[in-house]
């Protein structure tokens, strides 16, 4: 899906999951979650941090994924998440050419690497999600 045609409302689609609320807990799972569990981490593919866990995964304008393109030509492949523990966040929030109408954004860094996973979107009503570069984050398909 493509926001070229910058919607006029922004919604955010959450679904009903029980939220990791703070990076230690989410290094807690990965010690301590089964086997099984673990897969459901995504990982920064550049350090193998976790990064968010599937069940972070939420739709924004009814979509999961969307195509974007920056002002500089660049187009993303990126994919909505409700929390990104694993990163940290960089810049102060802007508005300037934001994908999501309302929302301003800051970069989302790896807070291992600080490899540039993507950025952080939040609204005036305190609505926020991270929209990540799906191609720099994985699943640990062993
Ligand atoms: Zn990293």
């Amino acid at each position: 899906m493509t926001l070229k045609a910058n919607l006029e409302n922004t919604t955010i689609q959450y679904f009903d999951s029980p939220r990791i609320e703070s990076y230690t807990q989410l290094i807690e799972a990965l010690d301590y979650v089964p086997q099984k569990s673990q897969r459901e981490l995504l990982y920064c593919k550049s350090c193998w941090q976790a990064i968010a866990t599937e069940k972070d995964i939420i739709q924004v304008n009814n979509s999961h994924d969307h195509n974007v393109c920056n002002p500089d030509g660049l187009w993303f492949h990126i994919g909505c998440f409700r929390l990104a523990l694993g990163c940290h966040l960089v810049g102060k929030p802007s508005q300037h050419h934001t994908w999501f109408p309302s929302f301003n954004w800051q970069h989302s860094l790896c807070s291992y690497c600080h490899n540039h996973l993507g950025w952080y979107f939040e609204a005036p009503n305190q609505d926020h999600f991270f929209a990540l570069i799906l191609d720099k984050i994985s699943e640990d398909d062993d």
